[in-house]
Parts: structure tokens; C-alpha cells; sequence
């Protein structure tokens, strides 16, 4: 079933995303979480894939896993940076042969060696424009309600935002936010600039100290304070620092579906439990 008619038909829409194993670690435990994540019935789950096409096999792998072994509507991961217009048609042809037909497509993140995209397909735009003349595929984009890290502005990665939508993007997924009322601001200013279609908002449950520096970096997002006051008091008990994470998350989330945002994506880092954790405080609103 193609995405956009998932978020068509249905009032809230909860999806999962998944990372594949690295390219040299074979599948090792995957078919577990993906188990594990399908037994909470998400509405679709994606598969994350490293950029320059490094771990691209073990995405199909693991979106193959998703959607024929176990049912559930997958959504794989396309990465543009580095790649050749012919490796790009090869996954494409590839995803298309195993009746994969949700696609998010991405420029990727340039690697430290890398100043520009040497890639054919210079913004995700551009592979978004290619991915619908070589086949029927549902299309998403990402978002950043904070601005892209390379962006000038704000207003800037909006127009560029909607020269992707314009491109063929049908729903957009967000980067992980920490406070809702970035994501309201953004909405807002997103309609103001003509983007309309479907958002899916992007929740990562944070449960351990660990991922904190990484998180806050990659997502571009000042630590909010209540967020802040949580890691300072529980970041050296690592039950209480889950428990917290988990009902930080689940607050987001209730907070969201009631100001109509009805489209959650949970980033479960591989973590079913967790992911389950989320969804067992969410039972009435998840119907
Ligand atoms: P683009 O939309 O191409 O934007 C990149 C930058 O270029 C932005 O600053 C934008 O403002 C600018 N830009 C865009 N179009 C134009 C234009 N026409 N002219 C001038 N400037 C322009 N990375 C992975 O490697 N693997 C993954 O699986 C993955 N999954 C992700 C899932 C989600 C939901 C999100 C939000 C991000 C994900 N990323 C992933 C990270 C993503 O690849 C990086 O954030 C990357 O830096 C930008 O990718 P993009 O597709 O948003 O790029």
C-alpha cells in the first residue's frame, strides 16, 4: 500500500523507523526488531540507508523483512550524495522488482572529505523528479523545522522546501524536535509559503545519556530547558533517565495529535521496547 494513501485514509498514523546493519555486519539481529516492531501494528515502517549508497543492499534487505515477511507497508530510504545516475536506476530497479513502492528520498549528508554533492542528482529534488519518471512510487521528503544546518535562512530552506514539494515530494517527514511549538511555528510558515502537503512528525524517544551531544547536533535544536532539566537530573540513572525519555516522548506525541498534527513517525534507534513502551501510554489515542 503506497504511503500516501496510509495518510490519506487514516485519522492518526503512527509509523517506526528502523536502521539497516552496516554493510560488512551482515543482518545479525535485524529480523528480531523488525518482529518486535511489527507486532505494534505501525501504520508503515522505514528503513534508513547510508549515504554514498553504502548499506543500500542491507536497506532492501531490510525493507524486504518489513513488508513481505511480516506485512507491514515499508518505506525505503533512496540516498542521492555520490551516486551515478546509473547506481540510482539500479536501486530504483531494484526496490521496483521487490514491489517496493514508498520511497524517501534524500540527499544525504555530505561526508567530511566532501564539500559539494558529486552526486548526479544534486538535491533530493532532483532525485525526487527521477524516482517518479522511472516508476510508480509514493514520494517523501525530509524537513528540518529548526532550518536545514546548511541553510542560510529559515526562509530560504522554505523556498527550497518548496521547489522539492513542487518537484514531485508528497509528504515530509520531520527532523526530531524537541519542543512543538518549533514544528507549529514551522507549519505555519510552511502554509504561508504554499507547502500543504501531509506532515509526519518525527519523535526520538532520548533514554540514555549517551545519544544526547549526538542528538542535539545532528537535529540542529537547542536543548529546550524542560528537556535540559531532565538529562541534568537523570542522566546518571539510567532507568530513570528511559522512564523519563519515554514519558517526555509520549507527552510530545499527545500534545501533537491533540493540536490536530496526526501523523507521528517514532525514530526507535532499533529499540522495539521502547517504541512499545510509547504505544502501550498511548493505547486510546492509537485506536
Ligand atoms: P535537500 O532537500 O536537498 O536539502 C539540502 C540542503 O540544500 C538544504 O540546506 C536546502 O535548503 C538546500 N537546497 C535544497 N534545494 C536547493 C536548491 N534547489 N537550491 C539551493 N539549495 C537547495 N540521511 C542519510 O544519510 N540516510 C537516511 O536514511 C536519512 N534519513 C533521513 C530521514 C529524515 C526524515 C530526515 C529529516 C533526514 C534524513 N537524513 C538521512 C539526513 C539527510 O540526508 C540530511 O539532513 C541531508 O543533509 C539533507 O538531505 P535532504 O534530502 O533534506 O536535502
Amino acid at each position: 500500500m503506497k504511503i500516501t494513501d496510509i495518510l490519506k485514509e487514516r485519522e492518526i498514523t503512527v509509523s517506526l523507523e528502523l536502521f539497516p546493519p552496516k554493510p560488512t555486519a551482515g543482518l545479525g539481529n535485524i529480523q528480531k526488531v523488525v518482529r518486535g516492531c511489527a507486532e505494534l501494528k505501525p501504520s508503515f515502517m522505514s528503513v534508513t540507508c547510508g549515504a554514498g549508497g553504502g548499506g543500500s543492499a542491507n536497506t532492501l534487505e531490510v525493507v524486504k523483512e518489513v513488508q513481505q515477511v511480516n506485512g507491514i507497508p515499508a518505506l525505503a530510504h533512496l540516498v542521492a550524495v555520490a551516486l551515478s545516475r546509473e547506481e540510482i536506476s539500479a536501486m530504483l530497479n531494484d526496490l521496483k522488482a521487490q514491489g517496493i513502492n514508498n520511497i524517501m528520498a534524500l540527499r544525504g549528508d555530505l561526508p567530511p572529505n566532501m564539500t559539494e554533492n558529486t552526486g548526479y542528482y544534486k538535491y533530493a529534488s532532483d532525485l525526487i523528479a527521477e524516482i517518479h519518471k522511472q516508476g510508480d512510487f509514493a514520494v517523501g521528503g525530509g524537513c528540518y523545522p529548526e532550518g536545514h544546518q546548511e541553510a542560510e535562512t529559515l526562509h530560504k530552506d522554505l523556498e527550497h522546501l518548496k521547489i522539492k514539494v513542487d518537484a514531485g515530494c508528497q509528504f515530509l517527514t520531520t527532523q526530531m524536535f524537541f519542543d512543538n511549538n518549533v514544528l507549529y511555528n514551522f507549519m505555519f510558515r510552511m502554509l504561508k509559503h504554499g507547502i500543504d502537503v501531509p506532515v509526519v512528525a518525527g519523535i526520538m524517544p532520548v533514554t540514555n545519556a549517551r545519544q544526547i551531544d549526538r542528538i542535539f547536533k545532528l537535529s540542529g535544536a537547542p536543548v529546550p530547558p524542560r528537556f535540559k532539566a531532565i538529562v541534568d537530573r537523570f542522566s546518571d540513572n539510567p532507568k530513570a533517565m528511559r522512564q523519563a525519555g519515554i514519558a517526555y516522548a509520549t507527552e510530545q506525541i499527545i500534545d501533537l495529535i491533540a493540536n490536530g498534527i496526526n501523523n507521528i513517525h517514532i525514530y526507535t534507534m532499533n529499540k522495539p521496547e521502547i517504541a512499545k513502551s510509547i504505544m502501550d501510554n498511548l493505547s486510546e489515542i492509537f485506536v
